[in-house]
């Protein structure tokens, strides 16, 4: 059979290059008018790419502190809100989270809110997303956070959490373990979790299978929400037992486990981040898991 590739899969490979060093624009001229095409599942995506090039068009960039930027529109700033007032607490934000799992903000993070016109139903995670990208990681929080002060300082929260996971443990979190720290550091929990996943009326799912339940993008809202839960109830659960400068800790170990532990691991058909458990705290992911539904039960 010939191999050759489309001119839609080129545009997709440049504007991926692009969109992964924050050239937005580009990225979005590339794309644009092949549209989604051959990437048809990947809806999400583009929107992505669409939305940030649409903001990069009208935004100004704020220097915030040495590792933090600010990017947004001004005439979409409220009067109770000004570049500077906004930039100041993003760090607050962002600070209070390195401190509480005592990394030291070392990570270049720029912070985006995007445009009003890009705040359409469409829009991916409601509540803004987290993207490892070059020269910095990337926040994006959709426009409607701007009107939302609380919601907005616990998104910011959440997401810099990421941005604290991905440097502490290099890449290696897995999704759960991402989230159960975003979620303890946003804060804010759904009361009727401890009771639904105790009267087992939420199933408690097992790490494998937490682990493929965040996709908010075509995963069922109900099943998600409850994957979220789960998770932060990990995170209180770790936090509780360790501190949560000892959940960073955590994913420190998770980012060096070196090779021979590796190798040892999957021989015995265990995951990076079960050995960095046994490692860090004697107990490995699914013991973790059944412990954190017994202390839930108490
Ligand atoms: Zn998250």
């Amino acid at each position: 059979m010939p191999h050759f590739v489309t001119p839609a899969q080129v545009a997709w490979k440049v504007a991926d290059e692009a969109y992964l060093w924050d050239r937005v624009e580009e990225a979005f001229a590339n794309v644009e008018d092949s549209g989604i095409g051959e990437r048809s599942a990947s809806l999400s995506y583009f929107r992505m790419i669409e939305a940030e090039a649409t903001t990069r068009e009208q935004s100004e960039v704020f220097a915030i502190a040495e590792w933090l930027e600010l990017e947004v529109i001004p005439g979409e700033l409220g009067l109770d809100l000004s570049p500077d007032s906004l930039g100041a607490e993003v760090l607050t934000s962002c600070a209070e989270v390195g401190r509480r799992l005592g990394y030291d903000l070392s990570a270049k993070t720029r912070v985006a809110f995007l445009a009003a016109e890009a705040d359409a139903p469409w829009a991916t995670a409601p509540y803004g997303y987290c993207v490892d990208k070059y020269p910095y990681e990337k926040i994006c929080l959709p426009y409607h956070l701007l009107g939302r002060p609380r919601e907005r300082r616990q998104a910011v929260a959440h997401e810099y959490a990421h941005v604290v996971s991905i440097n502490l443990s290099q890449g290696h979190a897995p999704n759960w373990l991402g989230e159960a720290v975003s979620v303890l550091s946003e804060g804010q929990f759904d009361p009727r979790a401890e009771r639904l996943f105790s009267e087992g009326r939420w199933p408690w799912r097992e790490p494998a299978k937490l682990e493929g339940m965040f996709d908010v993008t075509h995963g069922d809202p109900e099943t998600v929400w409850r994957a979220y839960q789960q998770a932060g109830l990990i995170g209180r659960y770790l936090a509780e037992s360790m501190g949560e400068k000892g959940l960073g800790d955590l994913l420190r170990t998770l980012g060096s486990e070196g090779l021979f532990a590796q190798l040892v691991g999957r021989l015995l058909g265990r995951t990076r981040t079960d050995l960095a458990l046994r490692r860090h705290c004697g107990i490995g992911e699914r013991e973790l898991f059944a412990n954190t539904l017994q202390w839930i039960r108490r």
